[in-house]
């Protein structure tokens, strides 16, 4: 039995004959999964406007595609920046198969009149450009969500951003807006999507279809850089606020880490420190100084961890803002739950 056997998977931005939509659309259904496939041209958005289709037969021939490994495909013409035309789609989709498990939200707006620089980008390309790869993901994904919330499942949604989603580039202004804009967007779904009190082993095999190939899972930081760092034996623990105080953890930023056994606790620590060093404002001696004091005992084979536990108190008690009385969580949660690293 193939893995997503029973599973229905919609992409949009599949039609093309040699874009990354087509291809996952094909991946997806050698896994099992029946698809709904979608774009706004029947033979897609060509990348390179010069370029002649050809004899490419668009949607229906990934639909043929889909259907010679056995699986069902529904295909829908649609333009992602209009609500209306999505709700149709969603509706027929239901109609064929009475549920939508994966969402892969591919399609984006070809290069166009959008690739010069700021200076010279005419107001419509940037809204062209802005309106596709991000509203329309924004649209895709709420309506999507909405299915899955009221059937109770718990699905996929995949964003395909870009490394142009962390760092600007010339002539790409309205690429790259939308692109960080959509990694923004990718975070607060998955923080509004899972719920609050899910434990970070629910999380891992429901929402992240488990550890990859090769790795286990051996501790987790469960509120960003400053929450601390637990065991995996703690995973069970419901991710919420006022539940990971009593373990010298907190939920913070919700920004869930994973650490397999191929990692070490006291890496992580030590990373974190060297963190906080760099982002410390200096305003004030017990963050500016301890925070480089702890990194250098860090770095020690062996931790002081008498020192440590004594610069860590002085820290929490004498720095002004959160920073600085954060910053040695990771430190203490080492010392008090890894502590066969430290030997
Ligand atoms: S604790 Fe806050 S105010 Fe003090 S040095 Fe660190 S970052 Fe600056």
């Amino acid at each position: 039995m193939m893995r997503l056997n029973g599973r229905v998977a919609m992409v949009t931005g599949c039609g093309g004959e040699r874009g990354l939509g087509r291809g996952i659309a094909r991946r997806l259904a050698a896994d099992g999964a029946d698809l709904v496939l979608i774009d706004v041209a029947p033979k897609g958005t060509r990348v390179l406007a010069a370029k002649p289709a050809g004899a490419w037969g668009g949607l229906p021939a990934v639909a043929a595609e889909i259907e010679a490994l056995g699986r069902r495909a529904v295909t829908g013409l649609l333009d992602i920046r209009s609500a209306r035309q999505i709700d149709d789609v969603i509706a027929r989709a239901l109609e064929a198969f009475g549920r939508i498990d994966i969402l892969v939200n591919n399609a984006a707006a070809p290069p166009g009149a959008d690739r010069v620089p700021v200076v010279e980008l005419p107001e419509e390309a940037w809204d062209v450009v802005l309106d596709t790869n991000l509203k329309g993901t924004f649209l895709v994904s709420k309506a999507v969500a909405r299915v899955m919330l009221e059937k109770k499942i718990r699905g996929r949604i995949v964003n395909i951003a870009s490394d142009r989603a962390k760092v600007g580039t010339t002539n790409l202004a309205a690429y790259c807006a939308s692109k960080f804009g959509l990694v923004g967007l990718t975070q607060c779904l998955a923080m509004e999507l899972a719920p609050a009190g899910i434990t970070v082993k629910e999380l891992i095999a429901e929402y992240c279809g488990g550890m990859l190939d090769g790795h286990a899972f051996y501790a987790y930081l469960p509120g960003g850089a400053s929450g601390g760092i637990l065991p995996a034996s703690m995973g069970d623990i419901p991710l919420d606020f006022d539940t990971l105080q009593p373990y010298g953890c907190f939920i913070g930023s919700a920004a869930v880490m994973i650490l397999s056994d191929r990692d070490r606790a006291t890496d992580a620590a030590r990373n974190l420190m060297q963190f906080f060093s760099e982002e410390s404002c200096g305003q004030c001696t017990p963050c500016r100084v301890g925070t480089a004091k702890a990194l250098a005992l860090l770095d020690a084979p062996i931790w002081n961890q008498a020192l440590l536990a004594e610069l860590s108190q002085v820290m929490i008690d004498a720095s002004i803002c959160g920073l600085g009385q954060a910053a040695p969580n990771p430190v203490l949660s080492v010392m008090k739950y890894f502590p066969h690293e430290l030997v």
